[in-house]
């Protein structure tokens, strides 16, 4: 790409960029998908809404095709509201806010009340005699590390208590498992997430909550003042048979290399506690407006550019699995895959999961981002739905915005659109097309092929 090159390259972005800041279309549908239509998780009335929502959508950008791709998802119903309380002593007690998390079992109707075994994990609490356990509900309490500056790497840090919290419980005797939500902020939300039992046989699955930050603080504070001091939690969620539902595509044909895909994605799918604004209403409208705004300047793509909204990436990744799975039978050739599953913030560039050599190259494109504070590039992880792609070697890439405040809303009830700013969304929708510009301009080298995410 030599001086001239860089020159082209740099009014088309700067085209990109500035139809999405004056003539943006990805505020006014996430607009609808949250305020219309709510939380989306897999298998409910409005993850089917936003289906026909988005499709429609996409039709009418005037696409070259539009379609769904049948899936079967699992359901799983939270029931009403989750009630509990700390016990000091009878008669004495203080109400926290909790909320179950996806795919625990319910409790007893009239729900459970015992003692409490503190941990800050899962190794902790192995380490505990059975009989200190049997019989209690384990408080998971380990906080997401503050100093880490991307706050991704503490949640990582912090997650498996959430995931594989119960099933350890569970193998020591305890009743139910309390979670300590993943956020870095102290407030009173609680944040759900999934779970998952393992190999637990049915008779032994325990139901897990998660506690709001604040709530988290409380108990501990409270276990230290008197050991003795019991917990209630009651739930009645509950996991269903599955549900048909649908990954949401489109794309525009490539007019010299057709046969070469280029994915841009998010999740369409949301926990059901606010309406997924963040996570991941964000990434599926930027990714429907990459497509619009190659579109509206008058871009045409040689390779054919798709854009997949992926169904139930939050309780059971099968969307992305099933996408994955088509390509594979179906021989198609997918070359470069983006997601978005970050969040609605302002963007601060990629994360690249390729080669050295791709990298290097990529490289060559950073000062095309820099007037735009978009160029960080790493090399690390993409996004969880377009894993799967990975054994057809390609270039992977996920969309990194600024990650401070992401875990504020994540998974919970103030995950909403009035959490989401206008300029940063968009801002992440030109930078979105930019990268898929360049990969379709000038290509990467090859990518072996990689074991793919499950
Ligand atoms: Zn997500």
């Amino acid at each position: 790409m030599g001086l001239h090159g860089q020159e082209q390259d740099a009014e088309v972005i700067r085209k990109i960029y500035e139809t999405s800041l004056s003539q943006g279309r990805s505020y006014e549908w996430l607009n609808h998908l949250s305020n219309q239509i709510g939380g989306r998780l897999s298998g409910s009335v409005q993850a089917q809404q936003a289906v026909e929502y988005t499709k429609k959508e996409l039709e009418g950008l005037g696409l070259d095709r539009v379609w769904l791709q049948p899936v079967m998802v699992p359901k799983w119903v939270r029931g009403t509201a989750e009630f509990a309380y700390i016990e000091s002593e009878p008669g004495n007690t203080n109400n926290v806010p909790v909320c179950a998390l996806g795919g625990s079992v319910a409790t007893p109707v009239g729900g459970i009340k015992a003692g409490v075994v503190e941990v800050q994990g899962i190794a902790e609490l192995q380490e505990l005699p059975r009989e200190e356990v049997a019989g209690k509900i384990v408080f998971f309490n380990r906080p997401m590390e503050a100093t880490l500056i991307n706050t991704f790497e503490a949640y990582g840090g912090c997650v498996d208590q959430r995931h594989g919290g119960a099933a350890a419980a569970a193998r020591l005797g305890a009743v139910g498992v309390i979670v300590r939500s993943m956020n870095l902020r102290l407030d009173d939300f609680p944040h759900t997430g999934s779970m998952s039992y393992g190999d637990l046989p049915a008779s032994q699955h325990i139901p897990a909550a998660a506690i709001s930050t604040n709530g988290a603080e409380l108990l501990s504070t409270t276990l230290k003042l008197n050991p003795q001091i019991k917990f209630y939690f009651r739930q009645n969620c509950r996991q269903m048979a599955d549900v048909l539902s649908y990954n949401v595509i489109g794309e525009i044909r490539g007019s010299e290399n057709p046969e070469q895909i280029m994915v841009v994605g998010g999740h369409l799918d949301s926990w059901d506690l606010g309406d997924g604004s963040h996570d991941d209403g964000a990434g599926c409208v930027q990714s429907m407006e990459v497509l619009r705004l190659l579109k509206t300047t008058g871009y045409r793509p040689r390779r054919t550019l798709r854009v997949v909204l992926f169904m139930n990436e939050e309780n059971g990744m099968r969307g992305g699995t099933k996408y994955a799975q088509e390509a594979l039978t179906s021989g198609e050739e997918h070359v470069f895959a983006l997601e978005s599953d970050s969040g609605g913030f302002t963007p601060r560039g990629f994360s690249f999961d390729c080669t050295p050599e791709a990298f290097e190259k990529i490289m060559e494109w950073k000062p095309l981002f820099e007037p735009y504070l978009v160029h960080h590039f790493t090399r690390g992880g993409s996004g969880a739905d377009i894993g799967p792609l990975k054994p057809q070697g390609l270039v992977l890439a996920g969309l990194r915005p600024d990650s401070q405040r992401y875990f504020d809303y994540h998974h919970a009830e103030n995950d909403t659109f009035d959490a989401i700013n206008r300029r940063e969304l968009e801002l992440g929708a030109a930078t979105m097309a930019s990268l898929v510009y360049l990969y379709d301009r000038y290509g990467l080298p090859d990518q072996p092929a990689r074991e793919g995410g499950r």
